[in-house]
């Protein structure tokens, strides 16, 4: 058994590396748990991050993380890439068990474990993410000017993604696996009026095409069979996420879709002492920056919570 830390953050994208530098900073010596394959976090599969504030020329994505991972580490974080596979958050003191079986104790936890966005599940769409391939209408739209672009999906976030690249884009065309959408009406009526959307129905991706970028896609018609090619340089995904919060659950308090909820604007959970931040609480914004907000404001709440107790 360990000693009984300050803090344990769990997670390690901006939301968790910003929450460790802040409580390092303080002497807090956080001990963080990175995820044993995808250290660093959403950003390590993408190319160029241009949005992140304070980079002019723009950063690619694992070089930003590095940058953030060695900025809490030079401050005494204690880093260790591995994952949480259970928790205890209900007593004073909190448990959190590593893959070894090893049992972590701290008075304080962060959880900042993000979310993973949905998948095709088809060959070439991994190898091809940030060379065409997108989840982020908001961070990749721009590279995407003049250009034919495919969204899939149709639900809310699906057409709030066409709406917003139908801006840059030459056309965008939505494909959907139904005759219908599940978005509300608004944003339907929204993507219908747009000149520069269109629609492909009762379909799927068959193929992602492409070797260094992407090229173009084969569709298939769920209800025929038929095999058809659509010619386009973008490909957004848009069929959901799924907040990582399996290790939480019967603990903290998650709202319908599955994010842990907290007392906004703070970052407390239900439980006293657990602090959560990142895009494993948020459904909106979605954004490194964003994340790395929040994991600041996580690390003050924690940081006050410490104060109070002493
Ligand atoms: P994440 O970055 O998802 O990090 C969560 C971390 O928690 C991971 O490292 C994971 O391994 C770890 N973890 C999970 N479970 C456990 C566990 N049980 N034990 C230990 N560790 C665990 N945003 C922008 O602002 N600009 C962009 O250009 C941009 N491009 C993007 C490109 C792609 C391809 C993707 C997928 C996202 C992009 N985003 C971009 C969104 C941005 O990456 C996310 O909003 C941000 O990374 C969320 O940060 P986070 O810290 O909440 O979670």
């Amino acid at each position: 058994m360990s000693d009984v830390r300050n803090v344990i953050i769990i997670g390690s994208g901006p939301a968790g590396y910003t929450a460790a530098l802040y409580t390092a900073r303080a002497s807090l010596k956080p001990l963080v748990f990175e995820g044993a394959v995808t250290a660093g976090g959403a950003l390590m599969n993408t190319t160029d991050v241009e949005n992140f504030p304070g980079f002019r020329d723009g950063i690619m994505g694992p070089e930003l993380m590095d940058n953030m991972r060695a900025q809490a580490e030079r401050f005494g974080a204690e880093l260790i890439p591995d994952d949480v596979v259970s928790v205890d958050l209900t007593g004073e003191i909190k448990t959190v068990t590593d893959t070894a079986g090893t049992v972590h104790r701290a008075k304080s936890v962060i959880v900042t474990t993000g979310s993973q966005h949905r998948k095709l599940g088809l060959p070439n769409e991994d190898a091809l993410s940030g060379r065409g391939v997108s989840w982020c209408a908001t961070c990749d739209g721009f590279f995407f000017k003049d250009q034919d672009i495919a969204v899939i999906g149709g639900g809310d976030t699906a057409m709030e993604e066409a709406t917003f690249l139908s801006r840059f884009a030459k056309s965008v065309t939505i494909v959907h696996r139904r005759d219908t959408l599940r978005a509300s009406k608004a944003m339907q009526e929204r993507a219908f009026a747009d000149p520069k959307i269109s629609f492909v129905w009762d379909s799927e991706i068959a193929e992602v095409q492409g070797d260094q970028k992407l090229s173009g896609l084969k569709l298939r018609n769920v209800k025929t069979g038929e095999l058809s090619d659509l010619a386009v340089t973008g490909l957004f995904i848009a069929i959901g996420h799924d907040p990582r919060t399996e290790l939480f659950k019967g603990q903290l308090e998650l709202d319908e879709e599955g994010y842990l909820k907290v007392d906004a604007p703070s970052t407390r959970t239900n439980i006293t002492g657990v602090f959560a931040a990142g895009d494993v609480v948020d459904h909106t914004y979605r954004q490194a920056i964003t994340a790395a907000g929040t994991g600041c404001s996580a690390a003050l709440d924690s940081e006050r919570f410490l104060a109070a107790l002493s």
